[in-house]
C-alpha cells in the first residue's frame, strides 16, 4: 500500500466499531421497497451520522407527480476542490424472507441483515470513505458529493429520476462510484430495460354460447408464441463485454413473466394480457430495442388477426463507460493497491444508478465490498473487513490518490 492508502486505512481501522454500528442501526430500520416503508427514519439516521463525521448534509422530499410516490433523498459532501467526485448509494432494500432479518447479528467478523450487502454496508463504506479523505487533508484538488437515494429497488425514477430531473448531477464531474455488492469486481455497464403489458382484445360469451364469443387467451397464445421464439433468438445475441459466473452473453427477455385473461371459467375470455420483459445489451440503443419490440408485436398480431394495446411500463437506456477510461484506469489502481489483485470489469446482471450518470457523459462504476449472491437473500451478511476496505477505495478514488 502507498502512504496515502496506508493513513487512509488505519484511519477507517480505529473506527471499525463505529462503523460497525452504525451499519447495524441502519439496517434495523426497516426500508423494505415496495412498499417503501421507513424511508424518512432511515435518511434521518444517515443525516446525523454524516453530521458526526464533519461531512455537510441536506434532505430533500421527492414525489413522483404520475404514480403519487413519495420518498426522499440524502445530498451531502466535503471537500473544497474543482473537481467532483459523487458517491451513491440506496437505502431502500427489497422485501425480506422473515422479520428476523431487519435485527441485525455481528458474528465471525460478519453483519448479518437485510441490506448488509445490498447496500447499507455501502452507504457506511462510502460515509467514512468521504470522511477519512476529507479529515486526513486528501481533497485539495477534488471534492466528494454523496447521493443516497430511497428507491433504486423499484427501478430509482424517483431518486435517481429526480437527480437527474433536478439537475443535481453535474455533467462535467470526474466520475460516480456507488458501492453495490459486486463482489469483488468493477461494474462498469449495466443493460437497458424495456417491460411491455400487451393486452389482447376478446368478446365475452357465456360458455353455453361459446360460438358468439371471440377468445381473447386463443389470440394471447397465438401471440405470444413468436414473441417466445423472438426471446429464444435474442439469446445467440451476446454482447462483446465481460459477463460474471453463471450470466450469459445474450440479450435477455421474458414472456409471459405475469399474465391473466378472463372473468371466469365458464365465461369465453373478452381480454387477456401478458408481460414482456426485456434486458438488452449495452451495444444496443434504447430506440432501435424498441423499435424492434414494436414490429414483432406487430407481426404477431396482424398474424394472429388479433387487435392489441401495448403500454409500455420501463424504458431504461442501457450505459457504459469503456474500461480503459481513464477512470477506469484509476479506479483499478485504488482497488489493487487495496486488494492486492487488479480488478475485473464486467457488465452487471441488473439495472444499476450508474446510468443516470453514465447517460450524461459521467464515467460511472459500482464498486461494493458485498456479495452479489447472498444479496436479496435470506441470510444477506457483509464481512466487514471488506467494508472497510471499500471505504479505503472509495477515499482513495474520491482523492485522485493513483491519477
Ligand atoms: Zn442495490
Amino acid at each position: 500500500m502507498t502512504d496515502t492508502a496506508s493513513a487512509v486505512s488505519a484511519w477507517i481501522e480505529d473506527r471499525a466499531d463505529q462503523m460497525a454500528q452504525l451499519l447495524m442501526r441502519l439496517v434495523a430500520i426497516d426500508t423494505e421497497n415496495p412498499p417503501g416503508r421507513g424511508l424518512p427514519e432511515c435518511a434521518a439516521v444517515l443525516v446525523e451520522a454524516m453530521a458526526q463525521l464533519d461531512l455537510n448534509s441536506e434532505m430533500h422530499e421527492v414525489s413522483d407527480a404520475g404514480d403519487g410516490r413519495t420518498g426522499c433523498i440524502v445530498t451531502g459532501g466535503c471537500g473544497t476542490g474543482e473537481d467532483l467526485i459523487y458517491l451513491h448509494g440506496h437505502f431502500d432494500v427489497v422485501p425480506a424472507q422473515r422479520r428476523a432479518q431487519f435485527e441485525p447479528r455481528r458474528t465471525g467478523g460478519r453483519i448479518v441483515g437485510r441490506g448488509t450487502a445490498d447496500m447499507k454496508g455501502g452507504l457506511v463504506s462510502m460515509l467514512y470513505g468521504a470522511a477519512a479523505a476529507h479529515e486526513l487533508g486528501l481533497l485539495e484538488e477534488r471534492r466528494i458529493v454523496l447521493h443516497f437515494v430511497c428507491d433504486e429497488e423499484t427501478g430509482s425514477t424517483l431518486g435517481g429520476g429526480t437527480l437527474r430531473a433536478r439537475n443535481m448531477i453535474d455533467p462535467d464531474a470526474v466520475a460516480m462510484l456507488t458501492t453495490e455488492p459486486t463482489g469483488g469486481v468493477v461494474w462498469h455497464a449495466n443493460r437497458g430495460a424495456i417491460t411491455a403489458k400487451i393486452t389482447v382484445e376478446g368478446r365475452e360469451a357465456h360458455v353455453g354460447l361459446r360460438h358468439l364469443g371471440d377468445n381473447a387467451f386463443e389470440h394471447l397464445i397465438a401471440i405470444a408464441g413468436p414473441l417466445t421464439e423472438f426471446a429464444d433468438e435474442l439469446l445467440t445475441e451476446p454482447t462483446n463485454l465481460q459477463v460474471g459466473g453463471v450470466d450469459a452473453p445474450g440479450s435477455m427477455m421474458v414472456v409471459g413473466g405475469a399474465l391473466g385473461a378472463g372473468s371466469n371459467f365458464n365465461v369465453v375470455p373478452g381480454s387477456a394480457w401478458f408481460s414482456v420483459d426485456w434486458r438488452f445489451n449495452p451495444e444496443r440503443t434504447l430506440e432501435t430495442e424498441l423499435t424492434r419490440l414494436r414490429r414483432r408485436i406487430d407481426d404477431a398480431a396482424r398474424d394472429a388477426s388479433a387487435h392489441v394495446t401495448v403500454e409500455w411500463l420501463q424504458q431504461q437506456p442501457a450505459a457504459m463507460t469503456p474500461a480503459d477510461d481513464p477512470r477506469a484506469i484509476e479506479l483499478a489502481a485504488c482497488i489493487r493497491n487495496v486488494e492486492g489483485d487488479s480488478p475485473q470489469f464486467e457488465l452487471c446482471p441488473g439495472v444499476l444508478d450508474t446510468r443516470w450518470y453514465a447517460q450524461l457523459g459521467v464515467p460511472a462504476f459500482a464498486y461494493g465490498g458485498g456479495r452479489l449472491e447472498v444479496s436479496h437473500g435470506p441470510d444477506e451478511y457483509i464481512d466487514e473487513a471488506a467494508m472497510r476496505r471499500c471505504a479505503v477505495v472509495c477515499a482513495s478514488f474520491a482523492a485522485g490518490a493513483y491519477r
